[in-house]
This record gives C-alpha cells, structure tokens and sequence, in this order.
C-alpha cells in the first residue's frame, strides 16, 4: 500500500544519483514530485513518471536565492504545498587548502549548504500551517568526520547536519520533523569522476579504482546503493518515524564505526 498518496515531495539534484532514487522510491509511495537538477532531465522525469504519479521539474540553480525562491513558490502553486522536502542537490572539488579555488569554495558553501537553508525557510510556512512535514538533509559522513583535501565539502556537510539540528529543534513541537542522512561512498556520477581521477593518477584500471577507493575508507568494502538510501528516506517520510528528530543518520559500511 503506497503510505505517501496525496502528498508531494521536491527532490533538488534529482536528474542523477542518489536525488533520482529518492524521487523514484517516493513517488512508488504515492508521491507526487517536483523534480530539480542540471542532469538527463528528461529520462530522469520519465522514470518517475512511470510510478503513475504527478511530476514537474523546475530548472532553479541551488545556489541562486531567487531562483530557489522562484522553484517554492512554483511547486505550491503546481501541487498546492510542499509535505516533503528533500535538500539532495550538492557538488563535489578536491584540493589542498591552500590551493582551494575561492570561486570553488564559494560554490561548495552555496550548493551543498546554503541552498538547504534557502529551501527550508521558503517551504516551512506551508508546513507549520499544515502542522505536517518532513525535511531531509542529504549530508554525508563528511558531515561527521573529514578526509583530506575536501575542505568545501567538509564544511558544508558539518554544516548541514548543524542547520538540520537547529530545524528540529524550533520544529519539536510540530508535525514537522528534519533529519539528515549521511551516506558513505555510493557509485554516482560525483564519485565516479573521483574513480576516473584515481585511475589516471596511479595508472590502474576503473574497476581497480573503486575498489581501492572504497576499501580504504568502508570496512565493508561494498559501495552503499541509492535504493537503499531512499528506502531510509521513505522511511523517514513515514509515521513511524514521527519522533525522529535532528538525527544525522549514517548509511555507510562502516565508515564511521572506526
Ligand atoms: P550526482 O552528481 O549524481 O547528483 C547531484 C545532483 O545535484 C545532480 O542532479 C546535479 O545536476 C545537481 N546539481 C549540481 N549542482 C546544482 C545546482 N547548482 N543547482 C541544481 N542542481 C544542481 O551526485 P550524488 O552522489 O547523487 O549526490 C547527491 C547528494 O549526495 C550530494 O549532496 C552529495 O554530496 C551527497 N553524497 C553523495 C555521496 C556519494 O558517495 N555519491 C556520499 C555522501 C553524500
């Protein structure tokens, strides 16, 4: 039985990765959804579209206020409210700090942190108003721990889980709640460019690049999947998971176990 009919979820990032499958798994509930995202678009929405749910897409760029603005206003009006919000969209740079690009920096913060504050605080009106709501923060195990060479993302993830504890709290006595999901390393169009990186520079094939980049950091040396991702957000969605508040929950093989 879908449990999420009649509501409507906005998925940001949705065209690839992890963003697709939360969408497709919420829609599979009964959702209707508001797709985003600079990706396939079109194969993206047609696999949505073939759960037998409403779907649109708004072209906002995550790290424009305005045109975050613009896709709220636009997805209340398409579907009437906003009862699901995932903050998913989110990009990746690597480098040593000291020759951290500032425009890259910049972009990191924008798309990965504050974009997430944007969305919250145009969505949550409609929410309180409904008094029902949820709000899930795609952070990573960046936001609990560090690796080299990823200040950016490090600080936008920790920042993330922070936002989603503060949003849980002035929300604790609402029907709304916010968590974040910290995923390990899972085989997206983000990661693979980090493979293909990894296998030019030390001259090893792509299936040996995964595996070294994986193994090193996940005790289980087994790439988390998006289904399973959003399957902890369908569950999240869900009236069991109503006391769940301000969790950054990890999905990650292990990786922050050590
Ligand atoms: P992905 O590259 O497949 O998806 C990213 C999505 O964000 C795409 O749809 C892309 O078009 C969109 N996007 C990028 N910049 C945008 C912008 N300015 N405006 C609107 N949309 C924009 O990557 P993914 O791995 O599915 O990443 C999704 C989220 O999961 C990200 O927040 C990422 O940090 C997080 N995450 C990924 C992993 C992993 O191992 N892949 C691990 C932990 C966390």
């Amino acid at each position: 039985m879908p449990t999420l009919t009649g509501k409507t979820a906005l998925v940001t990032g949705s065209t690839s990765g992890i963003g697709l499958a939360m969408a497709v798994a919420l829609a599979r509930q009964g959702a209707n959804i508001m797709m985003n995202g600079f990706g396939e678009k079109d194969v993206a929405i047609a696999s949505v579209k073939a759960c037998g749910v409403d779907v649109d897409y708004h072209g906002a760029d995550m790290s424009k206020p305005a045109e975050i603005e613009a896709m709220i206003a636009a997805t209340e009006r398409r579907f009437g409210a906003i009862d699901i919000l995932i903050n998913n969209a989110g990009i990746q740079y690597v480098a040593n700090v000291e020759d951290f690009p500032e425009d890259r920096w910049d972009a990191v913060i924008a798309i990965n942190l504050s974009s997430a504050f944007h969305t919250t605080r145009f969505a949550l009106p409609g929410m309180k108003q409904r008094n029902w709501g949820r709000i899930i923060n795609i952070a990573s195990v960046h936001g609990l721990v560090a690796s080299m060479q990823k200040a950016a993302y490090v600080a936008a993830k920790h920042g993330i889980i922070g936002l989603t504890k503060v949003v849980a709290l002035e929300t604790a006595r609402t029907g709304v709640t916010c968590n974040a999901i910290c995923p390990g390393w899972v085989l997206t169009p983000l990661v693979q460019k980090q493979v293909d990186a990894r296998a030019e520079r030390e001259g090893i094939s792509n299936d040996a690049a995964k595996l070294a980049l994986v193994s090193e950091k996940q005790p289980s040396g087994e790439f988390v999947s998006p289904e399973q991702l959003a399957a902890l957000a369908v569950f999240l969605c869900g009236n069991d998971a109503s006391e769940v508040r301000g969790a950054a929950w990890n999905m990650d093989g292990g990786w922050t176990a050590q």
